[in-house]
């Protein structure tokens, strides 16, 4: 069929297989422009595997390290005439050229939540790879069911005062205001289950009680802090307080994870455009900001670019790891927000925050830059992909549904 980009809201319906392809392989082009690892992990778990941080870090294990890779994620394949989800013709076209390069590449498709996922992926872990050296938590959810059956929501919104923001009308390019009233006690205590550290600390604990992690082995999770800009909605806001509880977790796994030589680290990235940023109230604005004076300055980054700087300056540089007075800050993070958080960037965002308008959007803003890296999440808009061609939109994937 012909695929074209239907777009509700901050959703797009659709995603494009060839699109999707080109995205990952650039991706592994840009890995293997630098030096490989020499001390790299080797075989690797990434929990929310097919899209934004946690399928460049994939990709950076793989590509970068020759790491063997399990990938846990929550996709829709291609049913009848609906396109499946962009993040699972991204696992598709990543899988595919994993194992045309001679590594290990499978994958789960189901609730990372539930036991019994765990225990799948245990087993495999146990079957394929015996142990792992490396976990990677980058789950980004709408809900979360507990083990009673009940579901719990993740809700973004402010913490004790409204939030008066505006978004970004994608078909119009213009601006839409957006007020919200402050979450309730039961808002924030959802979305800490949801996006704190809890599942995280669960999978931990359930992957050293089966004895699958391997001496030395490191766990990272992903959290966001941000530009002044974006704290009422997001730093204090109910997303924040449970990125908060991520390090709360870390601390927490800390003493297990020693019992194997391990360590478990929390990193602060850069804010950018992923399907879970996009449905942050204001956060359209505040990226186009960002993309146009990083661009300026040449310190833009995309994920891909952001991982292969945690691999090759932080993680797995010789010393950083195990030699804490290197990298890490004040609570125990790697940091690799430091350019974003540079003064020149954030003055040029707080000055220009409050003063956009459907007139100068284009003009003081990357908008255009945004818009086309939304396209591009969804396999669209990249040059070198004919749009009016037909493609299969059924791809097939090494994977086992739950
Ligand atoms: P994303 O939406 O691109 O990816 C989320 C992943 O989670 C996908 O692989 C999806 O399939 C998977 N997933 C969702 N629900 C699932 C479920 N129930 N079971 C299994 N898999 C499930 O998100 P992202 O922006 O890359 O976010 C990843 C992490 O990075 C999050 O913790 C996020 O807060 C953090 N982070 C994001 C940004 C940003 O600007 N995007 C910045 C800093 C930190």
């Amino acid at each position: 069929m012909i695929i074209k980009p239907r777009i509700k809201g901050f959703l797009c319906t659709t995603a494009h297989p060839a699109g999707c392809e080109l995205d990952v392989q650039q991706q592994i082009a840009h890995v293997e422009s630098q030096d490989p690892l020499t001390n790299g992990p080797k075989k690797v778990l990434v929990i929310g595997a097919s899209g934004g941080y946690g399928l460049a870090t994939r990709i950076s294990a793989a590509f970068g390290s020759g790491a063997a890779t399990i990938g846990v994620f929550f996709e829709r394949p291609a049913v009848k005439k609906r396109t499946a989800s962009a993040g699972w013709y991204k696992s598709a076209a990543f899988t595919r050229l994993a194992q045309a390069a001679g590594l290990y590449a499978t994958n789960i498709n189901g609730d990372a939540f539930s036991a019994e996922l765990k225990q799948a992926t245990i087993d495999l872990i146990k079957k394929d790879l015996g142990k792992v050296d490396m976990v990677v938590y980058s789950l980004a959810a709408p809900a979360r069911q507990l083990a009673d059956g009940s579901v719990v929501k993740n809700t973004l919104k402010p913490i004790g005062e409204p939030f008066e923001g505006a978004t970004v009308d994608f078909n119009t390019a213009t601006l839409r205001p957006i007020s919200l009233m402050p979450a309730s006690e039961e808002e924030i205590a959802e979305t800490v289950q949801v996006m704190g550290g809890d599942d995280w600390e669960q999978w931990i604990k359930e992957l050293l009680a089966a004895d699958v992690l391997a001496d030395g082995c490191i766990t990272t999770n992903y959290t966001y802090l941000g530009g002044e800009a974006t704290w009422p909605i997001y730093y204090h806001g109910t997303i924040g307080r449970a990125k908060e509880d991520l390090d709360r977790a870390a601390k927490a796994l800390a003493e297990p994870m020693a019992g194997i030589n391990g360590n478990a680290y929390v990193a602060v990235m850069k804010g950018l455009l992923t399907q879970a940023s996009s449905a942050i109230p204001g956060m359209a604005i505040y990226l186009s900001l960002l993309f146009k004076i990083m661009k300026e300055k040449g310190t833009h980054e995309g994920s891909i670019e952001q991982t292969t700087r945690l691999f090759t300056t932080r993680l797995f540089s010789g010393s950083a790891l195990g030699d804490k007075a290197g990298d890490l800050d004040e609570q125990g993070r790697i940091r690799l927000d430091d350019w974003e958080l540079r003064d020149e960037i954030q003055d040029f965002v707080k000055q220009r925050w409050s003063s956009v308008s459907d007139e100068n959007l284009t003009e003081i803003s990357d908008f255009e830059g945004y818009r086309a890296a939304f396209l591009q999440m969804h396999g669209f808009d990249f040059d070198g992909v004919d749009y009016e061609l037909e493609v299969e939109q059924v791809v097939p994937m090494d994977v086992v549904e739950f």
